[in-house]
């Protein structure tokens, strides 16, 4: 899979937030291994341009015109010979170009289905980052990967740990391979302990002051909702083909276990790392090998104990609407995405509660009636019903 000199051509949607940053800082440090092709971005093009200055891309992408008008100014007072491209079509475009391997997919939300589909559909190794998209349009995105013979390696931290604890070449039946359970840790979010009495109040402030990680905003509130664990259940059970009760979903406040498989003889296989998300993008970007990914070792002395208790669905009930979601199938997946997306930007900017993200949530999805998913316009006409309801439980 790697082109001249077996240097890896890498694009990396959504190049300018906390996945995209943190894939490049690895790529910093492999010169020799990675030529960067493509990077993209929404509308920071100040970011942007330092990245293209760095990495000398052959092209950048904007979605936003004045964003991208900005850019291709700076890059020619610059004197770079990085091509601006701009509008979503051109993140497909560059997620599909023959002189890339490997695709970073690191757009937040069902904004960036259309690209990482594009990278499954041409056949490239996919580093997935954007696990809305597989929440979305999990059947269709794993068979554009099989039918095309694309490789889809985990970017998140649990699915990245889930794929190095069970056997090599696992093809997708975990009774065949001994497997009994997948045991998804989840650190709790910064209001693992709130009473449901403070939650009431909580501020977009606080929601987005995670204890062990620092992320994006959208998937912040999604971690204090517990929402991000639900999302993810979603994510594993397309990823190893594993059904909604074969995922337990294990609180682990400290963040060191990654996840864990639990095989049929009782042995449990469990990846540990300090809470740094370029170990598992290192891990996907180098593999079968693996390379300094800039990660302090881990200091189980200092760490001392993990805890473990189970998760508690009556405070955090967008994790068990994930899982009826998931046991629902067809476009509810898709409709509990994007619900949620309008309810986590409509907390950010103040118009409802924390608690409200929930109640919009379980009303859309009662709402909105349930289809079963053939094509892609499918999903987003689920997608797009979604919003339309959510937009209105918002101004009721
Ligand atoms: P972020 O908000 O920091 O960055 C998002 C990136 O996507 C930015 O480059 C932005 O320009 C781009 N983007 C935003 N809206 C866009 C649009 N409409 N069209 C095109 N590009 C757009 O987000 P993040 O925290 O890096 O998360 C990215 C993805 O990775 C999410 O799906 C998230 O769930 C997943 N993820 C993140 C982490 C983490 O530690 N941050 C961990 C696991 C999974
Ligand atoms: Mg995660």
């Amino acid at each position: 899979m790697q082109h001249q000199h077996g240097m890896t051509g890498l694009t990396v949607l959504g190049s300018t937030g906390s996945i995209g940053t943190s894939t490049l800082d690895v790529v910093a440090r492999h010169p020799d291994r990675y030529r960067v092709i493509a990077l993209t971005a929404c509308r920071q093009d100040e970011v942007l341009f330092g990245q293209c200055v760095r990495f000398k891309p052959k092209f950048a992408v904007m979605v936003e015109s004045d964003a991208a008008a900005r850019l291709k100014q700076r890059i020619a007072d610059a004197g770079l010979e990085t091509a601006v491209l701009c509008g979503v079509a051109a993140l497909e475009q560059v997620a599909s170009l023959p002189e890339v391997d490997a695709v970073m997919a690191a757009i937040v939300g069902a904004a960036g289905l259309r690209a990482s589909l594009a990278a499954a559909n041409s056949g490239k190794r996919i580093l997935l980052a954007n696990k809305e998209a597989l929440v979305m349009a999990g059947r269709i995105f794993m068979d554009a990967v099989r039918q095309n013979h694309a490789t889809l390696l985990p970017i998140d931290s649990e699915h990245n740990a889930i794929f190095q604890a069970l056997p090599a070449g696992y093809a997708g039946s975990m009774s065949d391979s001994g497997v009994s359970r997948i045991l998804l840790t989840a650190s709790g979010g910064p209001f693992r302990s709130t009473s449901m009495e403070d939650l009431k109040n909580v501020t977009p402030e606080q929601a987005c002051a995670h204890p062990n990680w620092v992320m994006g905003r959208k998937i912040s509130v999604d971690s204090a909702t517990m929402m991000n664990k639900g999302l993810e259940v979603i994510e594993a059970h397309w990823l190893f083909n594993a059904s909604a009760d074969d995922i337990q979903v294990v609180v682990h406040p400290q963040s060191v276990i990654h996840s864990m498989v639990q095989y049929v003889d009782g042995s449990v296989l469990a990846q540990l790392g300090n809470p740094d998300m370029r170990t598992p993008i290192a891990h996907a970007m180098a593999y079968p090998e693996r390379i300094d990914a800039g990660v302090a070792p881990l200091d189980l002395f200092k760490i001392a104990t993990l805890d473990f208790v189970e998760p508690d669905f009556q405070r955090f009930p967008c994790l068990a609407l994930a899982y009826q979601a998931l046991r629902a199938g067809g476009t509810a997946p898709a409709i509990l995405n994007a619900a949620n997306e309008v309810a986590v930007e409509a907390f950010l900017n103040r118009e409802i509660a924390f608690l409200e993200v929930p109640q919009l949530i379980a009303d859309v999805l009662d709402k909105q009636p349930q289809d079963i998913v053939d094509t892609l316009e499918d999903v987003l006409a689920a997608d797009a019903e979604a919003r339309r309801l959510a937009g209105e439980w918002i101004r009721q």
